[in-house]
């Protein structure tokens, strides 16, 4: 606040609370330099529902007390502390490659954030969901895009021959156990490495399953059709 909007303000105090009047010149002075000194960096209004005239007028109608600066000051801070907690820095309009102009840029926000000339910017939520291409994926139980999952199938033989089974409508032999080499049930196949220098009894994963699991599979589901 400048002097003239502190001075309007003690005239405020004063007419609302006769004690906050001074009869002598000296002393108002006096209150008037305390005042202005203190004051200095709260506003007489800011974003939010700051306003410094409404803190005197709440202070005198529900205090005994006379009112002081810091009565006005020690709200401001708080107003400015939660204004400031809700502020997340947006990305200015600035170059980001351009460092010292970025950080003046977001500096500057800050500052107006701070002396209550701007209201915060808070980092929006998400309350529509996912986009609707992403929504339909996983509605069909798909995470990946089909041209993703095409590239990746050279690097995930064993998904893509279980997926390239499902498609096909045969057995998914990878869901029973195999008799052969004992792999569990979701793994694949293995067999001993013969590599010179492997460690004895170090198993490498087969790229196709054995027969008898193939058959094992086909077993299990003429079963299942069958009960
Ligand atoms: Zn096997």
């Amino acid at each position: 606040m400048n002097p003239a909007e502190v001075a309007a303000l003690l005239a405020y105090a004063a007419e609302l609370d006769p004690r906050n009047a001074n009869a002598d010149e000296d002393e108002a002075r006096a209150q008037l330099r305390r005042w202005c000194e203190l004051l200095q960096d709260v506003p007489a209004v800011a974003v939010e529902g700051w306003d410094a005239s409404a803190v005197v007028r709440r202070h005198i109608a529900e205090t005994p007390w006379p009112i002081i600066a810091a009565d006005v000051a020690r709200p401001w801070a708080a107003h400015r502390r939660a204004l400031l907690a809700r502020h997340t820095d947006p990305r200015p309009a600035v170059d980001p490659d351009d460092d010292r102009a970025y950080r003046h840029a977001i500096r500057e926000q800050r500052v107006a954030v701070a002396t209550g000339q701007a209201a915060p910017t808070s980092t929006r939520q998400l309350t529509g969901g996912p986009a609707a291409s992403v929504a339909a994926r996983i509605g069909a139980g798909r995470a990946l895009p089909a041209a993703a999952v095409e590239q990746l199938a050279r690097y995930r033989p064993v998904r893509a021959a279980r997926e390239a089974a499902a498609a096909a409508g045969r057995p998914d032999a990878l869901a029973v156990s195999c008799d052969w080499c004992h792999a569990p049930a979701g793994e694949p196949c293995r067999r001993r490495t013969l590599a010179p220098g492997a460690q004895a009894g170090t198993w490498s994963r087969r790229r196709t399953v054995h027969p008898t699991r193939t058959d094992k599979a086909a077993a299990g589901r003429r079963q299942e059709s069958a009960a």
